[in-house]
């Protein structure tokens, strides 16, 4: 749906502009935009008017409501997903085949999850995904049929690669297509996912607060000129797009990894703060993101590092991140 918008209706709803944008590809067409988020309390009704569902939805709760109310409601769903370079394609619920809780019987835990916000996807690699997603509900609408029931098509955009992966067939006890269902009439999805049907702003809450410290207090640390680290664990894209001059930086991946390049980097960074103070309490390290979800899962790993090497160190994440201190401390900072 994102090739769909242009400048020219930035800041109108994007269902309005969605259905604009089509009937200037064909009026013969009749479009009917609903704006507002589809909720378990709507999506049923909504489902039963159609005949085929194509999911263009870009977070976890919102898959599994479509895909039960397409289930409950018999509809074939042919759903769409991009992220970074690569997206995916299936048809769901058709013909014998598997639903979406067949393949994901569980939701993935919320903070495993990148969303098109943090993780960022190419305009392109939605465009081209949501023309075979069209191409495939024309398919089923005039009876030629999909075989996408059985297998995923994925698109490596940086390869320049389409490939066929087999799926697991329909299993006979998926909570709500198989046998003895178990989902019969809509959930609360959001409860079910543990995360907001939503790609923006999706703050985790890893660490307790005292782990955590805001922008402000940051700043006037910054000024007071109180020795510590400030580690910057974002890709690095998002490092050559905009820094703090001082920050430290090492890709939450790497820390990840225990990348042994990275730690001594660290702990020599470390040593040199302690240095300037003969202070024999804790080094303070600040760890820094985009939105402080990455940050705060960085203090995690920081806060397990053997005290052998990098003597005492107080991790604490910088809540909310950069994004925080352009809003809040120096608007020059880019947004991105
Ligand atoms: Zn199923």
């Amino acid at each position: 749906r994102r090739v769909l918008h242009g400048e020219a209706r930035r800041g109108r709803p994007k269902a309005r502009s969605a259905a604009a944008a089509l009937r200037r590809l064909n009026s013969a067409v009749q479009y009917v935009p609903y704006r507002g988020a589809l909720g378990p309390r709507s999506a049923l009704r909504l489902v039963r008017q159609y005949d085929i569902v194509a999911d263009c939805s870009d977070n976890v709760p919102t898959r599994y409501l479509v895909s039960d109310a397409c289930v409950l409601a018999g509809k074939p769903l042919v759903s769409g997903s991009a992220l970074r370079l690569e997206g995916q394609l299936v048809v769901y619920n058709y013909r014998g085949g598997p639903c979406y809780r067949c393949l994901f019987p569980q939701p993935p835990p919320p903070d495993t999850v990148t969303n098109c916000a943090d993780g960022g996807v190419l305009g392109v690699v939605t465009g081209i995904i949501g023309c075979m997603q069209a191409l495939e509900v024309l398919k089923i609408a005039s009876g030629m049929g999909s075989s996408l029931n059985q297998c995923m098509l994925m698109f490596d955009a940086l390869e320049g690669r389409f490939r066929n992966i087999k799926l697991r067939p329909k299993k006979p006890d998926c909570a709500v297509c198989g046998d003895n269902p178990s989902v019969t009439c809509l959930q609360d999805y959001e409860a079910f996912c543990g995360s907001s049907a939503t790609d923006k702003c999706r703050a985790l809450q890893l660490l307790p607060s005292e782990d955590r410290i805001s922008v402000q207090r940051y700043k006037e640390l910054l000024d007071e000129q109180v020795p510590h680290v400030l580690l910057d664990v974002r890709p690095q894209v998002e490092v050559d797009i905009c820094r703090l001059e001082h920050a430290v930086h090492i890709p939450l991946r790497k820390l990840e990894e225990k990348d042994e390049e990275s730690l001594q980097y660290l702990q020599k960074r470390i040593c040199e703060e302690r240095q300037k103070t003969d202070d024999q309490t804790s080094l303070p390290v600040y760890v820094v993101c985009k939105l402080g979800n990455d940050s705060q899962k960085a203090v995690k790993i920081l806060q397990e590092l053997p005290a052998k090497e990098f003597g005492s160190v107080l991790a604490k994440d910088i809540t909310r991140g950069l994004m925080a201190w352009a809003a809040k401390i120096d608007s020059t900072f880019p947004q991105y």
